[in-house]
């Protein structure tokens, strides 16, 4: 396992749309087990592939609570089979776009079907917490980000504050 650079914005791979993977094979496995280091380290509740630089549909997600009580769910090619209609709101950040969070509201359950880390096809219902993680990843998959749902001022804001910070990141003054 190792861990991966984060993309962030304005990178334009965050805009493209990943590939279907065919089988969880060694490869797949390896990207899964690097995801989920570096989901750990930054840290967050959830990583897309593409995050990494990687345009394959496989997300990584964890939304336990207790630290020492891990409970990491693998997923590749998932695809939505329901939303709810009613709605739930959460304060969502996103760690290709550093320090910057938001309201978002979302369907509140989601009922997906996707391949394990054993390469299973499973099918989950989500519902709060998970399930707008779930969401916010597999809109990852399809580059959208959490600012899309946002008014376009307030759009233009996070990404110039997101850009500003990056700039003052590369900065190097010896
Ligand atoms: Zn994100």
């Amino acid at each position: 396992m190792s861990k991966k650079k984060i993309l962030t914005v304005p990178d334009p791979i965050l805009r493209q749309i990943s590939n279907p993977i065919s089988e969880v094979n060694s490869e797949i496995k390896n990207l899964m087990d690097d995801m989920l280091e570096t989901m750990y380290e930054a840290p967050g509740i959830g990583l897309a592939a593409v995050q990494i630089g990687i345009l394959k549909r496989v997300i990584v997600v964890d939304v336990s609570k207790d630290a020492k009580k891990k409970e990491p769910l693998f997923i590749a090619n998932p695809e939505i089979l329901s939303q709810s209609k009613d709605l739930i709101s959460y304060e969502e950040g996103c760690l290709s776009i550093p320090n910057q969070f938001a309201e978002v509201q979302r369907p509140s359950m989601c009922k997906i079907k996707y391949l394990n880390y054993n390469g299973e096809t499973k099918e989950l219902n989500a519902e709060g917490l998970l399930a707008t993680c779930i969401q916010h990843e597999i809109d990852h998959l399809n580059g959208v980000l959490f600012i899309d749902y946002l008014s376009k001022l307030k759009k233009d804001l996070m990404l110039k504050k997101a850009k500003k910070q990056k700039k003052e990141i590369d900065r190097v003054v010896v």
